[in-house]
């Protein structure tokens, strides 16, 4: 089983602190979207769970992985949270001089040392997975950007997480490839996957996530039910920013 726990983290650059004590748990299998406005510290936070920031203060706990944020944490236990958990970022950030096959089996040769061949059929079974696998011998160029997006969806769960974070997997793309992303994440959180979803898609979060997270400032200012959240929020700091991103 793979929760998640974030217990006490901050995060300060500087003197400006920009996550303040964010304490939340997930359950294996859960989907939990966070929204706010930009500059809440919403991409800080997914970069500390997976280490790519390193947070002041806290406990980061994924599985039987724990790490307490004051004490280094050792190379073998950041390269184990960094597989058990995958991100999927705005910017796709593929390859552009390896085909689509490639850029999905690069990371399972280089990280799980998986051999050639076995890499290869991985990477065919989730570019069908993702609706791809006409794309495989193409280079990136020739992809759209929600296709694009796909691939490296793909290529995270080429390394076989066990909870996937994806920060506005669809802001840099036109709404309609955007829906492609969706539905394939969509199709990702039926199959059980843990997942953290950074998204300003309001119907994504309400429809597809189980809870509802909404930063401000650097803090959690209001943490529920999907449902509950986006249609009767209780802060007037949520009230406010689902009026105007709505
Ligand atoms: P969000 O994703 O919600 O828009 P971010 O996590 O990107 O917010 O940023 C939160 C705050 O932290 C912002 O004020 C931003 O300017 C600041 N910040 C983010 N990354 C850095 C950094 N590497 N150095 C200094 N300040 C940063
Ligand atoms: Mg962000």
């Amino acid at each position: 089983m793979t929760d998640i726990r974030v217990d006490s983290v901050s995060k300060r650059y500087g003197k400006h602190v920009v996550l303040d004590d964010i304490n939340f748990r997930i359950k294996s299998g859960e989907v939990v979207a966070i929204i706010g406005p930009s500059g809440s510290g919403k991409s800080t936070l997914l970069r500390c769970i997976n280490y790519l920031e390193p947070p002041n203060s806290g406990i980061i706990a994924v599985g039987d992985l724990q790490m307490d944020c004051e004490a280094r944490p050792a190379n073998t236990d950041l390269d184990r949270l960094r597989r058990t958990v995958g991100m999927v970022f705005q910017s796709f950030n593929l390859f552009p001089h390896l085909t689509v096959l490639r850029n999905v089996s690069l990371a399972q040769e280089r990280v799980l040392k998986r051999p050639r061949k076995e890499a290869d059929e991985r990477s065919m079974e989730l570019l069908r997975r993702v609706g791809l696998a006409d794309k495989s011998e193409q280079y990136p160029s020739r992809c759209s950007g929600g296709q694009q997006q796909r691939i490296a969806i793909a290529r995270a769960l080429a390394l076989d997480p066990k909870a996937m974070l994806f920060d506005e997997p669809t802001s840099a793309l036109d709404p309609e490839l955007g829906l492609e992303v969706l539905t394939v994440m969509r199709e990702l959180a039926e199959t059980g996957m843990t997942m953290i979803v950074v998204t300003h898609e309001m119907r994504f979060a309400e429809n597809v996530s189980d809870r509802v997270i909404v930063m401000a400032d650097g803090r959690i200012i209001e943490h529920g039910e999907s449902a509950a959240i986006m249609r009767s929020p209780q802060t007037a700091r949520t009230q406010q920013f689902l009026h105007a991103v709505r």
